[in-house]
């Protein structure tokens, strides 16, 4: 392929390139160049070698365009500490574009992921069915097992880390209510965690429980991996919000936000799953026609910012431009739609509880508050602050698997802060870092159960006997 087709991809992002400044302000941000200390694994490197391919100065397929690539975590703590606002996810996303279709050979892991990226996870019928054999496997405790027989020591480090990342996707907290009964209606009150951040009084007490907010329609994704391995959380999501006041709508036919394909460079995968959740939404009871009526709810964090940017993606299709702009719009994190009511508490979890920010919740979709005022709906929040809990955990879409030793590092640093603060609970948003933070917790014998925010809220509901058939 020639020069000058494999450098189009980044040479059209020139503007948002040239908007750095070199200051280097974002270097001790970037949780990767504080392990290597290597300039080129920091933000600054990586967007001088984007722009050295941008200009057609460097291949693609080089090796150091490819490693210093693949090494970034595509955390985005970087774009926070910006001063001249450099879109670095968008960047890196091309860049990652720019690497998949420079038709290079890239080694087994990539290989087997860009097949299953293709083969698989475009195909919904075939994704249902690959989850149900991983849900059958660990529902019937083998990776357990292996992991505790003499078997897992002569595994390869990966296949073992990928048997507890499996486990560790399964319910750790009580058993959940009955289906999606409707909550007992009690009187709100106004909840907060001790020195986590709060709304002000005034606001709170205009968003309260009033007829409108009841009647508020929403519309939930459930995600390929939610759905897979994690149905639990979105029918705790489900049930929480609908004792809020909210109708909660599941659109049919929806599918994979597309993230793992973008994150890979795959922007064509992406794109044509971007195009058929758009539809899917649209053509629900409560999306159908423009502009869309109600909010488009997700409990992950990788999700929720792979859809706000459908905007971005699908920016020059000529037909869904403006549909994925006004999808995008459209999407809030489950902790965020309930910021707009007076969230009703539920009983007391005796436990000491922590919280860890999902990087994409906090930074691709700027919910760094909501999810500390849900989890302060359970009543007497034991609560315990996660230093570093605003860094990556190492976990970043399959990276765990592609890069496992820089991801073993970035992990070991956050298992040390968690153990620090006594915590028996970790609340996380998003399921990939409940498996890498749980995952990481059983191979170094933490006593340790990672959840979601939304399933402490559901449980602590159950507890207080909020739910019909709820034997709690
Ligand atoms: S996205 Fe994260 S890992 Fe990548 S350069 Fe930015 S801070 Fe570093
Ligand atoms: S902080 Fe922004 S402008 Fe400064 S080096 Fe990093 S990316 Fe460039």
């Amino acid at each position: 392929m020639a020069l000058s087709q494999l450098t189009s991809t980044l040479a059209q992002e020139e503007a948002k390139l040239l908007a750095c400044i070199h200051c280097g302000l974002c270097l001790e941000a970037c949780p990767t160049y504080t392990i290597t200390g290597d300039e080129n694994d920091g933000p600054r490197g990586r967007l001088y070698l984007m722009r050295a391919v941008g200009e057609g100065r460097l291949r693609s397929d080089s090796a150091a365009f490819e490693r210093h690539i693949d090494r970034c975590l595509g955390c985005r703590a970087c774009e926070q500490v910006c001063p001249a606002g450099v879109e670095y996810g968008q960047l890196l996303e091309a860049a990652r574009g720019e690497l998949f279709t420079s038709g290079k050979t890239r080694g087994f892991s990539y290989g087997v992921f860009r097949l299953l990226l293709k083969h698989v996870w475009l195909q919904p019928s075939r994704l249902r069915f690959v989850f149900a054999v991983a849900r059958l496997f660990r529902d019937a405790g083998l990776p357990r097992a292996l992991l505790k027989s003499g078997i897992a020591r002569v595994l390869p480090r990966r296949i073992q880390f990928s048997l507890a990342l499996l486990e560790s996707s399964a319910a750790k907290l009580a058993k959940p209510a009955g289906p999606l009964a409707q909550a007992a209606l009690s009187e709100p009150r106004l909840v907060g965690v001790a020195g986590g951040p709060t709304l002000p009084t005034g606001e709170r007490e205009a968003n309260s429980d009033s007829p409108a907010s009841r009647a508020n329609p929403t519309m939930l994704f459930t995600g390929c991996v939610g759905e897979g391995l994690f149905a639990r959380v979105n029918q705790a999501t489900t049930r929480v919000l609908q004792a809020n006041g909210f109708a909660v709508e599941l659109p049919h036919n929806q599918v994979c936000c597309g993230a793992l394909h973008a994150h890979a460079g795959d922007l064509v995968g992406a794109r044509t799953l971007a195009r058929m959740n758009i539809d899917a939404f649209r053509a629900s009871a409560l999306g159908d026609g423009a502009p869309m009526q109600a909010n488009v709810i997700t409990n992950a964090g990788g999700c929720g910012a792979m859809l706000a940017s459908y905007g971005h993606l699908l920016a020059d299709d000529e037909i869904y431009a403006e549909q994925a702009h006004e999808f995008s719009e459209r999407v809030c994190d489950v902790s965020q739609q309930l910021e707009t009511v007076v969230v009703r508490s539920g009983a007391g979890v005796a436990e000491k509880v922590t919280y860890d920010s999902s990087c994409h919740l906090l930074y691709g979709q700027h919910a760094g508050e909501a999810p500390l005022q849900m989890l302060g709906a359970v009543s007497e929040l034991n609560f315990a602050r996660l230093e570093g809990s605003e860094k990556c955990c190492g976990g970043a879409g399959i990276y765990n698997i592609l890069e496992p030793e820089l991801s073993r590092e970035v992990l070991n640093e956050k298992l040390a802060n968690i153990r620090n603060t006594g915590a028996k609970i970790l609340a996380t948003g998003n399921p990939g870092c409940q498996m890498q933070i749980g995952a990481g917790a059983m191979l170094a014998g933490l006593n340790l159960t990672v959840c979601h925010p939304v399933e402490l809220l559901d449980e602590s509901y159950r507890r207080a006997g909020m739910y019909e058939n709820s034997d709690g």
